[in-house]
């Protein structure tokens, strides 16, 4: 039920981390991939690994003309598009009092405007075959709040609310949008956190590929009644 052959996948921030694991599991599950990322040279290189049905494409998730592009290019290598993981991210901290406009707008135009902006870019492509995944990327910092994350944590909670009104919009078309909430999975991103700070009843930290099954579970017909729902890939750590 979790074969993807014939499916056509676009991952965001695919180049590394997090989205690189969710690139290569879903390559790995029968699906071609579009890496679409800044990362000219780490996101050449998965796609050279990967090999046949992997190609990588230039995004900035908070472009207009590069998501026309990339949707473009996606249907035109590989026929059709049915599945978006929107996963490119940012994170920045600080106190209130110090929390500039500066890092309040980079956070929101790429973690929230750059998923609106995906979800909108591939939704008519999706109407046209009457089906589709959007699997957007949230955190457990979409489900409460931490301090100096603020307009992380903001960004996050928009994510999970937009993927409420997508859901019950894009139903009736066959489209079905979720929302995941990793936890601390070790990653580029995280690495001035230090996991024995904080509880987790499974005992350890994620790695990316602990996450990434959920996302081959959504992108597939495993879930094919599942939209509108939170995905808490945590180990716990908001129980
Ligand atoms: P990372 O920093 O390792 O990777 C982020 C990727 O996004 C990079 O490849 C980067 O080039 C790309 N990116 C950044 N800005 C972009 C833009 N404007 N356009 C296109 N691509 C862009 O981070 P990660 O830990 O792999 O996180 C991936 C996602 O998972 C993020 O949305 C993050 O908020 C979320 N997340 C991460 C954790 C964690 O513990 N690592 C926990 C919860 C949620």
């Amino acid at each position: 039920m979790t074969n993807l052959e014939g499916r056509v996948a676009v991952v965001t921030g695919g180049a590394r981390g997090l989205g690189a694991a969710y690139t290569r599991a879903l390559h790995a599950a029968g699906a071609r991939v579009v890496i679409a990322d800044l990362l000219h040279d780490e996101g050449t290189a998965l796609a050279t690994e990967l090999g046949d049905g992997a190609v990588f494409e230039h995004l900035d998730v908070t472009s207009e003309d590069d998501w026309s592009r990339v949707v473009d290019s996606a249907i035109a290598a590989f026929g059709s598009l049915d599945v978006l993981v929107n996963n490119a991210g940012i994170a920045n901290a600080a106190p209130i009092e110090h929390y500039t406009t500066a890092k309040w707008d980079a956070v929101i135009a790429v973690n929230l405007t750059g998923v609106f902006l995906g979800c909108r870019a591939v939704v008519p492509a999706m109407k046209r075959q009457a089906s589709g995944s959007i699997i957007n990327i949230s955190s457990v910092e979409g489900l409460r709040g931490s301090p100096g994350l603020h307009g992380y944590t903001a960004s996050k909670f928009g994510v999970r609310g937009l993927t409420k009104s997508l859901a019950v919009e894009l139903g009736p078309a066959g489209i079905r949008v979720n929302s995941v909430h990793p936890g601390l999975i070790l990653t580029d991103m995280t690495t001035r956190i230090d996991p024995e700070a904080l509880s987790i009843p499974l005992g350890r930290p994620a790695l990316p590929e602990d996450v990434a099954g959920t996302i081959v579970f959504l992108a597939s017909d495993a879930s094919a009644y599942t939209t509108g729902a939170e995905f808490v890939v945590d180990g716990g750590m908001t129980t």
